[in-house]
């Protein structure tokens, strides 16, 4: 390890045996902070930054206990929040998984404090949250204006790493045939993608927002079906990408 071993993060949680975060088995890392405020959001408690907790050398040793189940496919996921709000730390802590050769992945909205050249460079894997594909659309969904994820997107695409998608369906947002039309069409700028998935909006964090004492925005929002959203997915995506 060299000198910025000391670096320090704010870290909620770590998930040891996540399946569904990238491929493979992987030690999955939520990061505290996010400047969205996705109304569908099912982690509020990682919406502010909290002290940090975490140096990237105890992190490291945490997950190196865990490399035996990385096996061939498996890894390391940066997750939140938003993990590049901690883009100094996910850095320092890249550079030192690739000099133990773990596959890294960062899932991401997209919205950080910039420096994305350089954790891009580092990363294997990235899983791309979409959230809105107009700026009113973005706007009223995440309370945040879109230029940033659109800067990120333009650093992205100069990068040649994998790329997941996902895309949270919402009745009554997206669950039509102009936003899907919309989202095929931008997803067919990209080139790398290797993966696109459809959460259908689901009720499940609701009591997290009570606990918090949060306003919960989709307080009155039902699930989203899940049968439709699946129908949704193959009628737009199945026919038009090759997975
Ligand atoms: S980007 Fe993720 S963590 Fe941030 S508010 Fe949206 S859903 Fe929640």
């Amino acid at each position: 390890m060299k000198n910025y071993k000391n670096l320090s993060a704010s870290i909620n949680s770590i998930e040891s045996f996540g399946l569904v975060d990238g491929p493979g088995i992987r030690t999955v890392i939520f990061f505290n902070g996010c400047l969205l405020r996705c109304k569908f959001c099912h982690n509020p408690e990682m919406f502010q930054m909290q002290e940090n907790n975490t140096t990237v050398e105890q992190l490291l040793a945490k997950i190196k206990r865990f490399k035996p189940y990385f096996k061939d496919s498996g890894g390391v996921t940066y997750s939140g929040g938003e993990p590049l709000l901690q883009v100094d730390f996910l850095t320092q802590l890249s550079k030192a998984l690739k000099e133990e050769n773990i596959h890294i992945a960062l899932d991401t909205a997209g919205v950080g404090i910039g420096k994305y050249d350089e954790i891009l460079d580092l990363v294997d894997l990235v899983i791309l949250d979409i959230k809105h594909l107009t700026s009113e659309g973005y706007e009223d969904l995440v309370k945040h204006k879109m230029n940033e994820f659109l800067k990120f997107v333009e650093v992205l695409k100069k990068h040649n790493k994998d790329l997941w998608i996902r895309q949270v369906v919402v009745p009554g947002i997206h669950d039509n045939a102009k936003y899907m039309n919309m989202l095929v069409a931008y997803l067919k700028t990209f080139n790398n993608i290797k993966k696109i998935e459809f959460l259908p909006y689901h009720k499940m964090g609701d009591e997290k927002y009570e606990k918090l004492g949060l306003p919960n925005p989709f307080k009155d929002k039902k699930n989203m079906d899940a049968k439709k959203c699946q129908e949704l997915y193959n009628k737009y995506i199945k026919a038009n990408f090759d997975f």
